[in-house]
């Protein structure tokens, strides 16, 4: 009957709202670490996504569950704030909630295992400290290799090195501001033809920058320019009111005709006196002038993107003006060179070697614009990561080495609890276990010999023995696998901060079931939702 549930009835049945959450993470617990399989995600309009990125599958998985809702949430919290360890986070979460099952059917309640997750996550983020390391310096090679752990997987594996290779490189070279660094990819070309480009580089597609007259260039490379730029259209002002002009007969036709002709002779002219080689405008170029500064060896670029334009002019030193009236040789800027580029079907203009502000491009290719899309993904995670690194300061083994080393910590922590709490401790280190088991598992070896295995050389003092790529183990810090410590961190309080909120829930829903109105519906109104809105209307 309605309104006699108890903690008994909950116990023998799959909770419901806890089924979500796993399900969750069972659909995408066989992508997390280097052996993780491809998942095929299939879009409502028939858009087919392959991936084994946890966190694109989660964001295009169509999850309506409230409670699939809040791993999601957490998933891509963890993803924003340190572009990785999305996968950890929601196998954890799965973990949790599989021993907090097994610890309500040994009778504890809800709030003794929500209490005991939050003691035992702080005894584990305190026991982090000893795991982790400082990195040296920016040009730390540890760097390189938490780049390339964090990506491992996503693409073939002399490929994703090389990505990680490129992005340091690449930040190494602007002093890791990553205000001065634009990835662009493009498809059409081999992901190898990836390079990282010293300076600026203009897409004329996409920033709507039209170059018709340089289909016959006389030049296509500029070493050293002088760059004018004009903040405003470069053309013949036309009339107020361009309709109420009539022109009567020849003569004042011809005598139009001829004064505009003058009028675009001078624009060309001024900008040939200022010494300009190169001519940067914001807005359109009127296509005769285009044409004759192309003839006097002046290249001419119009409509550039605002963003670029502002960039072009800090990295070159050039000044912009309002009017080609206004400008001087004391206005234009320069740079090492200036290229036209096509890239697949894409025009561009590269800016390299920029005197002012040094800037760099990592220019991405890949076969399909899927693949390139993939390929910008894969540097993003690893431009996102070595940030992460480098501010925290810290790194820890990867493979699952950590959270195997702080099960065992919990383990003898455990020990000295008197209470029931010891359960709940033990619990979750066997949830972090999750973690180099489904490793191993995905590496297509026995988990349980795995982790045993890594448990043995842990108690012979190698902490840092984890699970390697061929699923057995390994010493991580030699292996070159490492992670940020504020990965594993983030994902570790996320996840827990997650479950609490799911096992909270459940006492809720319980309660609200107790309270259902006879048409079968939740008395939303109801104070039994305790204070928690969001378990409102589920
Ligand atoms: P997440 O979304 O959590 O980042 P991943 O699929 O990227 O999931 O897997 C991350 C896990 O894989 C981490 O535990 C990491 O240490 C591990 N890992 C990454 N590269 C390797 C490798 N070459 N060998 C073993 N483990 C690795
Ligand atoms: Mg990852």
């Amino acid at each position: 009957m309605l309104g006699e549930t108890t903690d008994d009835d909950s116990n023998n049945e799959p909770n419901p709202t806890q089924t979500a959450a796993g399900e969750l993470a069972d659909a995408i617990r066989t992508t997390l670490g280097p052996n993780g399989l491809d998942k095929m995600v299939v879009g409502e309009n028939g858009t087919v996504i392959v991936t084994n990125d946890g966190s694109k599958i989660i964001e295009w998985m169509d999850i309506t569950h409230p409670v699939g809702r809040l791993v999601e949430q957490a998933a891509a919290a963890q993803d924003n704030t340190v572009g990785d360890g999305t996968t950890t986070a929601v196998v954890l979460v799965g973990a949790l909630l599989e021993e907090a099952a097994t610890l309500r059917s040994a009778g504890l309640h809800p709030t003794t295992i929500i209490d005991g997750y939050g003691r035992a996550v702080e005894a584990a983020l305190d026991q982090l400290a000893q795991y982790e390391r400082g990195l040296h310096s920016r040009q730390d090679d540890r760097l390189t290799q938490i780049a390339k752990t964090a990506v491992t997987g996503r693409w073939d594996d002399a490929s994703t090195d090389r990505f990680a290779e490129l992005t340091l490189s690449a930040l190494q070279a602007i002093g890791f501001d990553t205000s001065r660094l634009t990835l662009k990819s493009y498809p059409g070309g081999e992901l190898r033809e990836s390079v990282c480009l010293d300076g600026v580089l203009v897409d004329l597609e996409t920033s709507s920058t039209s170059l018709n007259a340089l289909s016959h260039p006389r030049t296509r490379t500029h070493d050293e320019p002088a760059i004018a730029m004009v903040d405003a259209e470069i053309g013949i002002e036309e009339p107020n009111n361009v309709e109420s002009v009539e022109l009567q007969d020849a003569t004042q036709r011809n005598a139009f005709q001829a004064h505009e002709q003058d009028r675009r002779t001078e624009l060309v002219e001024q900008v040939v006196q200022s010494g300009a080689t190169v001519l940067l405008c914001q807005k359109s170029i009127d296509e005769a002038v285009r044409t004759a500064l192309a003839q006097r060896g002046v290249l001419p670029v119009e409509r550039t993107r605002r963003d670029e334009f502002d960039v072009i002019a800090r990295a070159t030193g050039s000044t912009p003006v309002m009017s080609v009236d206004d400008l001087t040789a004391d206005d234009t800027g320069t740079v090492g060179s200036v290229t036209q580029r096509t890239v697949g079907t894409a025009q561009t203009l590269v800016l390299q070697g920029c005197p002012e502000e040094h800037r760099a491009t990592l220019l991405l290719r890949g076969g399909t614009p899927h693949v390139a899309e993939e390929v910008r993904r894969i540097v993003a995670d690893c431009i996102d990561v070595t940030r992460v690194a480098l501010d925290d300061g810290v790194f820890v083994p990867g493979g699952g080495a950590v959270p195997t080393a702080l099960a065992m910590d919990l383990a003898a922590l455990s020990r000295e609890i008197p209470d029931r709490t010891q359960l709940v401790f033990d619990g979750f280190g066997t949830a972090l276990e999750a973690l180099p088991r489904t490793l191993a598992a995905n590496a297509g070896t026995d988990p349980l010999t795995t982790l045993t295995g890594i448990k043995q050389r842990h108690d012979a003092g190698a902490e840092t023995v984890g699970v390697g790529p061929d699923g057995h183990p390994r010493d991580m810090i030699d292996a070159g696998i490492l992670e940020p410590a504020a990965v594993f961190r983030s994902a570790l309080q996320r996840a827990v901060a997650v479950v609490t909120q799911i096992l909270r829930v459940d006492d809720v829903v319980r309660t609200s079931t107790n309270e259902r109105t006879a048409d079968g519906e939740h008395d939303h109104a109801h104070a039994a939702t305790g204070g928690y809105p969001w378990a409102v209307g589920h």
